[in-house]
């Protein structure tokens, strides 16, 4: 799949390195079992970070090795590696992500989604560290504008979508700082469903989502 937005470098290494909150480290396998980029990248970052270990096992990672990471990321991998590693991505049977089946099953239609407004209904789902939530927002629905108190990473599985970033179709991942505030706004030709993680509190302007922001998990 041809994707056109990415998680940043430093997510991925941070994914590589298993330090993400695991609801974030959700949004980014589901990506990599359809972004052969993104795929690249990590186990270019793992092999590096095992080369590393053997040579300096009991230094911490300097800020200069951590960049050179960052960089070698860009370089070609070694295909060897892929012969013994492999992310499952068959959908055949199923519209939801493998990554997420063994959680939630293999269909969108058999959850139990909640309603949050009208044109919008999220499904929770379990996190250890962070939140993780599926939306799904009815074709041209505006998403309240907020800011974020940390982290923000969503991945469309479904539809499209565009805010102040861009427009984010289907494989596409937003890794939004938290200095950003926007307003997603679903496309109007279909429906969207996104799957975001966050490990801090949305950060909204209007009175109303602000209120009903302790009953669904912003
Ligand atoms: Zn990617």
């Amino acid at each position: 799949m041809n994707c056109n937005h990415h998680p940043d470098d430093s997510t991925l290494l941070s994914y590589g390195a298993c330090s993400l909150p695991d609801a974030l480290s959700m949004v980014v396998a589901c990506h990599l079992a359809v972004c052969d980029h993104c795929h690249d990248k990590v186990a270019d970052a793992e092999l590096i970070g095992l080369g590393l270990m053997e040579q300096e096992p009991l230094k911490s990672i300097s800020k200069s090795s951590r960049d050179s990471m960052l960089a070698m990321l860009d370089e070609p991998v070694d295909e060897a590696y892929f012969e013994t590693r492999s992310i499952p991505d068959d959908q055949t049977d199923g519209d939801i992500p493998a990554p997420l089946r063994p959680m939630i099953g293999q269909w969108f239609s058999d959850l139990h989604w909640r309603t949050m407004a009208p044109g919008m209904k999220q499904f929770i789902l379990p996190a250890s560290r962070g939140k993780l939530r599926l939306l799904k927002i009815s074709p041209g629905t505006f998403m309240p504008s907020h800011g974020h108190s940390g982290s923000e990473l969503t991945l469309v599985l479904k539809g499209s979508y565009s805010d102040e970033l861009g427009r984010f179709s289907v494989g596409d991942v937003a890794d939004v700082d938290p200095d950003i505030t926007h307003q997603p706004v679903a496309d109007t030709h279909e429906g969207c469903i996104c799957l975001i993680a966050t490990d801090g509190p949305l950060r909204f302007k209007g009175l109303v989502p602000r209120l009903l922001q302790p009953f669904f998990q912003l």
